[in-house]
C-alpha cells in the first residue's frame, strides 16, 4: 500500500487508462487484476504501451489512413499529417528482425553485450526492443542469420520499483516454430 501521494498518482493512471471492458465473470477477475495494478502490489509495465492484461502485449496509435506508431508522442502523423485521429489498436506478438546492434556499452548496471533490434510487426508498425535468447557474439559474426529472423513478444522482471512493484519489460525472441 502507498502512501498519500502515491495513491493520488494511481487514481490519475486509474482515469486515463481504466476502462470498464469487462462485464462477465471471469473477466471481471481480469479487471481486478488491473485494479491491482494500479492500487496495490501487481506488476507495473515500464512504458505505458505494454500492456499486461489480459496476457502481456503492445499497444500502437492507428491514424484514420491506417499507419500505426509504437512509442509515438506525436500529435500529428507522420505519414498523412492528420492530426489527432489516433485510436489504440492491439499489437501483434510476432514479428521479424528489421535490423539490429550488438550493444558492447551501455548504462552502469546494465549487463552487456546484448543486442537491440527494430522489429517489424505485421501491422506495419515497428518497435525497438532486445532480442534475447541470441548469443550477441554468434549474432556478429553471422548477422544473416538474425536479419529476417522471426521472433515473438516476451515480458521479464526487470527489478521493483520505489514501492516494492515487480517492473516488467518485454523484448523478443526466436519465435517458436
Ligand atoms: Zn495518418
Amino acid at each position: 500500500m502507498g502512501n498519500n501521494s502515491a495513491a493520488t498518482a494511481h487514481a490519475c493512471v486509474r482515469a486515463t487508462s481504466i476502462a470498464p471492458r469487462y462485464t462477465d465473470t471471469e473477466e471481471t477477475f481480469v479487471d481486478m487484476a488491473q485494479e491491482t495494478q494500479t492500487t496495490d502490489q501487481g506488476p507495473r509495465p515500464i512504458v505505458p504501451f505494454l500492456r499486461l492484461h489480459p496476457k502481456p502485449h503492445l499497444v500502437g496509435k492507428k491514424c484514420r489512413c491506417g499507419a500505426i506508431f509504437v512509442d509515438s508522442r506525436a500529435v500529428a502523423c507522420a505519414k498523412c499529417g492528420a492530426d489527432g485521429q489516433f485510436t489504440e489498436t492491439r499489437l501483434s506478438n510476432h514479428g521479424k528482425v528489421y535490423v539490429f546492434s550488438v550493444v558492447h556499452q551501455s548504462f552502469p548496471g546494465i549487463k552487456t553485450p546484448y543486442i537491440s533490434a527494430i522489429v517489424d510487426l505485421p501491422e506495419g508498425a515497428t518497435v525497438r526492443a532486445n532480442l534475447v535468447d541470441v548469443s550477441p557474439e554468434e549474432a556478429e559474426k553471422d548477422p544473416n542469420k538474425v536479419f529476417g529472423m522471426p521472433v515473438e513478444f516476451t515480458t521479464s522482471v526487470a527489478g521493483k520499483d520505489r514501492e516494492g512493484h515487480d517492473v516488467i519489460v518485454f523484448s523478443y525472441r526466436p519465435a517458436k516454430a
